[in-house]
């Protein structure tokens, strides 16, 4: 078959050694912290819930481990949300949490980037999150660690600091649906396939950033990040 438009660019996350995991789907995580649901506004226990990004709106790290990102349109509130990315590597349908982590590939550090005033908008009138969540850049995300030459455990510690004023400091054993668990209920709404990505929920402290600051964050044996905001 022949394009009628040059086809878009495969959207890409480079690997730490070398290559890069091609993205499929971003999926993420609502308010998978209990401390966070609770600065959010809610109780802190639900059953999990998901939202997506488009692939595109990746914006991976260059060597040094360190992006710039446009501060985007529309928005007064800008917020960081540091998450732990789980690459899928083989994909299905209806997976068991105990075989879940057979699919991983790997894990990259990430934030989901909102624009918390548009968010809170679409929330007000029960309209869809997208605008708040899913436009450019609004994925910052650090260099791929295969899941074999790394171990994600209850301590391993995921943070942030704006500025150098630490923001986010949390465990992933804090997440109140896991890892497994999160790959089953997403299997059971989507098959998930290769390349797909998912941000798996932010611990509290989320707070706006602006244009000159200088996030920096990371996941114990996952790798560290560094995104700049600067102007649109
Ligand atoms: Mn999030």
């Amino acid at each position: 078959m022949s394009f009628v438009i040059t086809p878009p660019p495969v959207a890409a996350v480079p690997v730490v050694g070398g290559g890069a995991f091609p993205v499929h789907r971003i999926y993420c995580v609502g308010r998978n912290y209990v401390e966070h649901a609770k600065e959010m506004g809610f109780t802190g226990r639900e059953p999990p819930f998901f939202f997506m990004k488009p692939a595109d709106a990746v914006l991976p790290a260059g060597a040094d481990g360190t992006v710039k990102m446009h501060y985007p349109s529309l928005t007064k509130s800008l917020h960081h949300e540091v998450e732990l990315v789980v690459a899928i590597g083989t994909g299905g349908r209806d997976i068991l949490a105990a075989d879940a982590m057979k699919h991983v590939w790997g894990y990259g550090v990430g934030i989901d980037m909102t624009r918390r005033d548009l968010q809170g908008e679409a929330k007000k009138l029960a309209r869809p999150w997208d605008i708040g969540k899913g436009f450019e850049e609004s994925a910052p995300i650090s260099a791929l660690v295969p899941a074999a030459s790394t171990t994600i455990g209850a301590d391993t510690r995921i943070w942030l600091d704006v500025n150098g004023a630490r923001r986010q400091d949390s465990t992933i054993g804090k997440l109140i649906w896991t890892l497994p668990e999160i790959i089953e209920h997403l299997s059971t709404a989507w098959t998930l396939a290769p390349g797909d990505l998912i941000f798996s929920g932010t611990p509290e402290g989320v707070a706006a950033v602006e244009v000159g600051d200088v996030l920096t964050m990371g996941v114990d044996g996952v790798g560290t990040l560094q995104v700049t905001m600067i102007e649109a």
